[in-house]
């Protein structure tokens, strides 16, 4: 598993050479333990005892630098709550850095040695699994459903009702043929392959003889793709032909795989032509995914779309209440009010919050407030913030004071330019994540050190004069909704 963030800017900085030659190993034993140091400071004393103390470097190769975990658990929470920051801050310390990839190293191990799973996903050439996954092609034609992926659990408000009723529909088996295919599409995280497997379980548990088969749009090309290597593509189509539901999730990856297009196309054909149900997600609507067929387009969308919508702040209100209650954990309102404002991109990111504030509470036994809810949280609530750019603020500040936003980047030092102007830095600095050179930077190419005064001074202002406070409170807020 690698953390990958690609940036665009800097990367002449990162071709022109720079890359393990140039980097000594004190050096970069120094960037790392600078690296720590910073998200010792970022994510709290506690946070980096739990979940970081035992990364140890590995190295550096290339744009990639490997931290190394003990344990399999330990490797993917760290991949997934810090492997933003932990790329952000190497690529601060050491602009060749591109990725961070993190890795599990049993504990004893002195050499380097990938578990047999990484080595899948790395895709190196090692027989027992390339065997194995040869046998799971064959066997299974679906891929596991989510037990937790049910209609139950599903959580039915103002931008997804439409879509939850069509599945539903397509769940009684009472569906029409304008039903067929049903055409699922939404942003990420937004519950559609929850509502696929919700079909698919209710299905299953209506009739024996109803067979479903669940795939990505990923593993059918794959599937498809072995089976061209083994020369048995005609079992794979008899296979598949022989379902009573289709289901592909996520069709958006077959854009530009024109072969597995082809096959999907025919064997789409085949099953409509036979009465049977397709079900498929995308990203997009049908007339929006470009890059598929024209005429795979046209008959994906001739059965039903359903659209799923973006969250409301009640839609995840009520989903937080009903995952807290599934739970059996107290959580007050308070803080249910707070995450439903605050996480606003998908169901994904809410529940995972909702998750880590759980798992926290049992592990310290600390009921959860909304000081915790902060604490925990704060590597996410920050990346929220981080949306706002320095941009905006100048942006904002330049119209609340009456200035023109070029000013914010010009010399002239005039108090009633020089003082908005601090204001903006010191907001930068207060809601981006942007270091103080960056910042200074972005007003006119000034030096870090004019930012940090700036922030001091800003600071101190707020400490003094309550008036001033307020004014800076209020773009605070402007700002932060
Ligand atoms: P998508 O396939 O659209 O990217 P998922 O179906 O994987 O999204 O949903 C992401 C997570 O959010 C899942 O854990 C799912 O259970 C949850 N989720 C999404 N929408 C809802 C909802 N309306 N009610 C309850 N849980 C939901
Ligand atoms: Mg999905």
């Amino acid at each position: 598993m690698s953390t990958q963030v690609w940036q665009d800017q800097g990367s002449e900085a990162r071709s022109s050479g720079r890359s393990r030659g140039d980097t000594g190993q004190d050096e970069l034993a120094s960037q790392w333990s600078r690296v720590r140091g910073r998200l010792q400071e970022e994510i709290g004393e506690v946070e980096y005892r739990n979940w970081l103390r035992q990364a140890v470097l590995h190295g550096l190769d290339g744009d990639e630098v490997t931290v190394m975990l003990p344990t399999r658990f330990l490797r993917d929470w760290v991949n997934k709550e810090y492997g933003g920051l932990l790329t952000a801050f190497w690529q601060a310390e050491n602009p060749a850095v591109r990725r961070v990839d993190i890795r599990t190293k049993p504990v004893g191990t002195s050499e380097r040695a990938p578990d047999l799973a990484e080595a899948e996903v790395k895709g190196a050439a090692v027989k027992p699994a390339a065997a194995r996954r040869e046998i799971e092609d064959r066997q299974d034609m679906s891929a596991p459903l989510d037990p937790r992926f049910t209609f139950d659990t599903f959580v039915v408000g103002k931008p997804n009702e439409f879509a939850y009723a069509c599945a539903r529909r397509v769940a009684d088996g009472h569906a029409t043929p304008g039903f067929n295919p049903l055409f699922l599409y939404g942003g990420v995280g937004l519950g559609k392959t929850h509502l696929m497997h919700a079909i698919a379980w209710e299905l299953s548990q209506r009739s024996d003889e109803v067979t479903v088969a669940y795939m990505s749009a990923e593993k059918f090309m794959h599937k498809f793709v072995s089976a061209l290597r083994r020369q048995s593509t005609i079992e794979f189509k008899n296979e598949l032909r022989s379902v009573d539901v289709l289901m592909v999730d996520d069709l958006q990856f077959l854009i530009g795989k024109d072969g597995t297009q082809e096959e999907f196309f025919h064997t789409f054909n085949a099953l409509v032509d036979s009465g049977k149900q397709i079900i498929v997600s995308a990203d997009k609507s049908p007339s929006d995914l470009s890059g598929i067929e024209d005429r795979l387009r046209t008959r994906l969308g001739c059965g039903m779309v359903a659209d799923v919508h973006a969250t409301t702040y009640e839609l995840r209100l009520a989903i937080l209440e009903a995952k807290a209650a599934r739970a059996g954990v107290n959580v007050p309102g308070r803080v249910m009010e707070f995450l439903a404002q605050k996480i606003t991109a998908n169901v994904r990111e809410l529940e995972g919050a909702l998750n880590r504030l759980i798992a926290h509470a049992n592990l310290f036994e600390r009921p959860v407030t909304l000081e915790t809810a902060h604490e925990v949280l704060h590597d996410l609530l920050r990346a929220y913030d981080r949306k706002i750019t320095i941009e905006e603020i100048q942006k904002q500040v330049a119209e609340h004071y009456n200035i023109r936003i070029s000013e914010m980047s010009s010399a002239r030092r005039a108090r009633n330019i020089a003082r908005p102007r601090q204001i903006a830095m010191y907001l930068a600095k207060q809601l981006t994540s942007r270091s103080l050179p960056e910042i200074g930077r972005k007003f006119g190419n000034r030096d870090h050190t004019t930012v940090m005064h700036a922030v001091a001074k800003v600071t101190e202002l707020i400490d003094a004069d309550p008036d001033f406070a307020e004014d800076v409170e209020l773009l605070r807020r402007i700002l932060t909704v």
